[in-house]
């Protein structure tokens, strides 16, 4: 019979209409803004940068490598390396992004630059309520605006940002075994015995530094 369909859709609505005053999972809306379904843990809207320690410029983990920069299909991302380095959060000396500026409204979400950054350093954020009156320069997203510590990114996404913590854990540890294993080695190394200088011959300089 023509339109069955649409009352047997009615029914369904009807029936969920009335049940939802009695069983909450009925209930498909929320009385958004005060009320908000929580998002799911593969969310994304914008990057953002992470910083690791309290100190937003000191921790940040970005060296200015540019490889997101180059990689980013629509191009919204603009970087200038620093000139000198910094030591990084693990005390390492860096270069670090004088100047990191992301286009909001060119992004389009891809995460490439995510998945090409080698330094767990650009992530997504989960944040959408960013609408503005300004059109060009309120949606270029500067550094400091980019820059969001690791617990944000631990509470906004739980589960990949301990497996990013574990993964930074190991590879730090690996770095430090294969630095003690080096210094082992070269405290290792037998000493070469210096030949006995023939009568009458100068003894051969030597080429470490004299006190
Ligand atoms: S999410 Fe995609 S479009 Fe946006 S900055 Fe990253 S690479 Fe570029
Ligand atoms: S965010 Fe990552 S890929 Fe982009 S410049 Fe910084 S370290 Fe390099």
């Amino acid at each position: 019979m023509i339109g069955i369909g649409i009352l047997k859709g009615m029914a369904v609505t009807l029936r969920n209409f009335a049940g939802s005053y009695f069983e909450k999972d009925r209930l498909i809306t929320v009385q958004y803004p005060e009320e908000r379904n929580p998002l799911p843990e593969n969310y994304r809207n914008f990057p953002i940068l992470i910083y690791d320690t309290d100190n937003a410029e000191a921790g940040l983990r970005c060296v200015a490598c540019k490889i997101c920069e180059k990689e980013c299909p629509p191009q919204c991302i603009y970087i200038i390396k620093s000139d000198d380095k910094k030591p990084d959060y693990m005390g390492k000396p860096q270069f670090y992004p004088k100047v990191f500026d992301i286009d909001i409204s060119v992004c389009m979400s891809c995460q490439i630059c995510v998945e090409v950054c080698p330094f767990e350093a650009i992530k997504m954020d989960k944040d959408f309520e960013l609408s503005k009156r300004e059109r060009f320069d309120a949606l270029l997203f500067r550094k400091e605006e980019l820059s969001k510590s690791n617990e944000y990114y631990h509470r906004i996404h739980p589960v990949e940002a301990a497996a990013v913590d574990a993964n930074l854990a190991a590879a730090a540890a690996a770095a430090e075994a294969k630095k003690k294993a080096a210094a082992a080695a070269a405290a290792a190394k037998p000493v070469t015995p210096t030949p006995p200088t023939p009568p009458g011959e100068a003894p051969p300089e030597s080429s470490s530094p004299t006190s």
